[in-house]
């Protein structure tokens, strides 16, 4: 199963055991488009590259793929199958991918809070398929795979962070974190955030662009799934309507239900101030 789940396009697999729900579950990793040097030209806003295709929605159809597959030989109903990515596809139960895939050894969480893969460190998107019967569950990774965060203490990522929102312990302070607003949460914020912005109207990278796991060169997967450009004019944006903007990000990974115009407009409205 994992070695096809390899040959569908994922990066890495591993089998979670037992499952929350019951059963077991395969942990998958999609590599995904690593962050890149330079900023938006004036008047235009910045897509971060994790985001600019759809690599949820692609995730999920080459799981679904599997599942179908494995259902043949195994039996039991399509709804035992049920497919985890980015914790908000699946209306049955939240589980938190990052942590079961640590757990399984399909990488291991940095000081910045994300899971890194040794193959692509956290340039990847995660996703689950709960199986309903039991497989053996993988060990955890050895730290020795990796250069250790107590050994570069943050070097990178905490002092790379524009808004002093990590910690050298780790620890995040999301009212500081750029992403924390970016993915549309709080009505206000704070004018010295509004000043660190740049011109990001979604996606904030930095504690990831100079940590060492992410310097590998990987190959990201071939998906036209909801590809957007680097680049978008920001005074178009807040030209639209907010069903202009839906229709314009459906189907992308921008077009998320809990993202929506309001917060879509509003990086755009500070990425043009900047
Ligand atoms: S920059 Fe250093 S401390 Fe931060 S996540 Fe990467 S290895 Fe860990
Ligand atoms: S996403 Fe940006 S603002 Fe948030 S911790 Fe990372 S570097 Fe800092």
């Amino acid at each position: 199963m994992k070695t096809r789940a390899l040959e569908l396009g994922f990066l890495r697999a591993r089998i979670y055991a037992p499952a929350p729900f019951g059963g077991s579950m395969l942990l998958v990793a999609l590599a995904v488009q690593s962050s890149e040097e330079g900023a938006a030209p004036a008047g235009f806003a910045e897509i971060a590259g994790f985001a600019r295709k759809n690599y949820y929605h692609e995730a999920v159809i080459r799981l679904k793929q599997l599942a179908s597959e494995i259902r043949k030989t195994k039996g039991a109903s399509k709804a035992e199958y049920r497919i985890f990515c980015n914790s908000f596809i699946n209306p049955l139960g939240f589980i938190n991918e990052k942590t079961l895939a640590a757990d399984c050894g399909l990488g291991l969480i940095g000081k910045n809070n994300l899971l890194f893969t040794p193959e692509a460190g956290s340039n990847v998107v995660l996703a689950a398929l709960a199986l309903p019967f039991e497989l053996k569950g993988d060990a955890p990774l050895s730290k020795q795979n990796f250069l250790s965060c107590a050994e570069c203490a943050g070097r990178y990522c905490v002092q790379a962070c524009p808004t002093g929102a990590l910690a050298i312990d780790g620890t995040l302070k999301k009212e500081r974190c750029l992403q924390w607003y970016l993915s549309g949460h709080e009505n206000h914020v704070p004018e010295d955030i509004v000043k660190l912005w740049g011109r990001r109207l979604y996606g904030c990278m930095e504690c990831q662009r100079w940590c060492p796991h992410n310097k590998k060169s990987i190959s990201t997967i071939d998906s036209k799934i909801g590809s957007l450009p680097r680049f978008i004019d920001a005074a178009e944006l807040l030209a639209q309507t907010d069903d202009e903007i839906k229709i314009r990000f459906k189907r992308t990974a921008l077009g998320l239900s809990w993202l929506g115009p309001s917060a879509l407009r509003r990086s755009a409205k500070i990425s043009l101030q900047n």
